[in-house]
């Protein structure tokens, strides 16, 4: 029998009367699955409750940010801690400090860390410090990386490979694309022929080095050394968007997997823990050039913010003391198995990119090494496995080309259910 969605439904249909679309981000509103969203009541660990009740086995994870799953209780007491002296200063609090520390420590190529207030005024400052950095304006990124909703960086490539940018949202000048490269994903070789014809003009390479936003793309064996070297040779800043996988693939993210440093980093999602939270940050010399230290400007109201720095603070302390990841891996690898082999059974071609706690399942015979492969992917027969999997009480991001995450709160009865959701529904597709 379906499930009941009546209660989000009625709540969709309000929203859409004031909130364009009905959401407040695109991602949330179901577009790559049809249908509608449902309205979440509540979290706590590794389930939501929607209105209507049902209980639902989270894969979200808010986009990222629960590796701890929902109401950790070592969070919530922190910022119930911090609530007690009020919400918001605009003037420096000593756990602004604290929070920079502590992502030093983890993340040694950032010597030095601002705090914003989300991903995209991460990586939109990160770009901004690294033009005012190298005097150039020019910057490469990757079809199918996503880094926010900044200008300059909203273009995918064209199919031609040396396509100037192209805005891939009305609303975006020509002019703020007109120095964007995009490329494809994983090819060292088109990265080096770019260098060589402009490489003195470009001022960064902005990349997610494991790609969560076309689904799970790895690098495949020496791309990230490649970029490593085309950027020392050329005088480019380096940029890792850590957005996602920072705390994530790894304590110190994908960089520590990797054993690559870049010259710039960008946070966001958990080491907010929940709160809007993001940085930027990376060697000494270039973050000397960020005002008040140095000309490049860059500012924030709330930034820094006592709440969120104190959810930040509990969430990467807490991952530091259990740390949780050989365990997180080794619950994503068991349920990647599952899945595939439920896959595998009904005969439904798939391929499964996994890194720590991140997963994604393919609709697509093919290793999804960059945005075109993973453009030719079954998104039709990935929305009728997400509703199955609602069906079944299982949350997944609502798009093909989303990453999955595990979360410490999640238990072996969570996988082993989950699993047992997917072959039955796997089992239902048709072929
Ligand atoms: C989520 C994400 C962003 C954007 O962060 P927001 O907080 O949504 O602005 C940027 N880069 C990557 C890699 C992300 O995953």
């Amino acid at each position: 029998m379906p499930i009941t969605r009546e209660r989000s439904q009625a709540q969709f249909q309000r929203a859409l009367k004031s909130i364009p679309g009905g959401v407040n981000s695109p991602a949330r509103a179901f577009g790559g699955v049809g249908g509608e969203p449902l309205f979440i009541q509540r979290g706590d660990g590794a389930y939501l409750w929607d209105l209507d009740g049902n209980k639902l086995i989270d894969f979200v994870g808010s986009w990222g940010p629960h590796i701890l799953g929902h109401r950790h209780p070592a969070v919530l007491a922190a910022i119930e801690d911090a609530l007690t002296r009020g919400t918001s200063f605009g003037a420096p609090t000593e756990s602004e400090s604290e929070l920079a520390e502590l992502v030093i420590a983890t993340v040694p190529s950032m010597q030095k860390v601002r705090m914003v207030s989300s991903g995209t005024e991460a990586t939109m400052s990160a770009i901004r410090v690294a033009r005012g950095f190298t005097g150039r304006d020019k910057i490469i990124k990757f079809a199918g990386c996503y880094h926010g909703h900044v200008d300059s960086l909203l273009v995918k490539a064209g199919s031609g490979a040396l396509t100037l940018g192209v805005p891939s949202s009305p609303g975006v000048p020509a002019g703020c694309t007109a120095d964007t490269i995009s490329l494809e994903f994983n090819d060292a070789n088109e990265l080096a022929d770019t260098f060589a014809k402009q490489g003195e003009k470009i001022a960064a390479v902005i990349l997610e080095p494991v790609v969560g936003n076309m689904g799970v793309v790895l690098p495949q064996p020496g791309f990230l050394e490649a970029c490593r070297e085309l950027c020392t040779k050329h005088g480019t800043v380096l940029i890792f968007d850590e957005v996602m996988t920072g705390f994530r693939v790894a304590f110190g993210g994908a960089q520590a997997l990797f054993k690559i440093t870049p010259d710039m980093t960008t946070l966001g999602k958990i080491i907010g823990g929940g709160m809007p939270v993001g940085a930027y940050g990376g060697r000494a010399d270039i973050m000397a050039k960020v005002s008040p230290a140095g000309p490049v400007y860059q500012a924030g109201t709330l930034s820094g913010n006592p709440l969120a720095m104190a959810c930040g603070i509990a969430t990467l302390r807490t991952l530091r003391e259990t740390n949780p990841y050989a365990s997180l891996a080794a619950k994503t690898e068991r349920l990647c198995r599952g899945l595939s082999d439920a896959a595998a059974a009904v005969g439904i071609a798939h391929t499964l990119p996994h890194v720590g706690s991140m997963f994604t399942l393919f609709f697509n015979p093919d290793l999804v090494t960059n945005n075109t492969i993973a453009g030719r992917s079954d998104t039709k027969r990935f929305a009728r496995y997400f509703w199955g999997l609602i069906e079944h009480g299982v949350y997944l991001p609502c798009s093909q080309f989303e990453a999955n995450f595990v979360s410490a709160a999640h238990s072996d009865a969570d996988i082993d259910a989950t699993i047992a959701a997917a072959r039955n529904v796997l089992q239902s597709l048709p072929k």
